[in-house]
């Protein structure tokens, strides 16, 4: 008991670190979390907390499912939304991924107090982004 609190504090440090940020210019999106690192297509988004709030989200969620069934349920998620929703722009805010980084990357503390799998409490779709 004692030993899994310990263990829970540590992963707890671990998703707080922040993550090297790399300017690719030639990105099609603002901002992209491929694990360990933040894309960016624009030397300004650097300092775009925000964006850089969105990705982290991303890399906390990647971190969780130990980053490659991440990109495995993110890809099955949209695909799932495609057939549900049938049109790519409501397929991909319906990614429970990007409902929970869309939902509190304009929330300053959200980073400090978000919760392990946190991205859970989004898998109902009716939930509001
Ligand atoms: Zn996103």
């Amino acid at each position: 008991m004692g030993k899994n609190r310990v263990n829970l504090i540590c992963l707890k440090h671990i998703f707080k670190l922040s993550y090297p940020i790399i300017y690719v210019p030639f990105l099609n999106v603002n901002g992209m979390a491929l694990f360990p690192f933040i894309l960016i297509n624009k030397p300004a988004y650097r300092n775009d907390s925000q964006i850089i709030r969105h990705e982290t989200i991303h890399l906390q969620q990647q971190l969780e499912l130990l980053i490659l069934p991440f990109y495995i349920l993110y890809a099955a998620n949209y695909i799932i939304n495609l057939w549900r929703y049938k049109n790519s722009y409501q397929a991909y805010y319906h990614i429970i991924f990007e409902r929970e980084a869309y939902a509190n990357d304009g929330d300053i503390l959200y980073l400090r107090k978000r919760t392990l799998w946190a991205f859970l409490k989004y898998i109902h779709a009716n939930k509001s982004v």
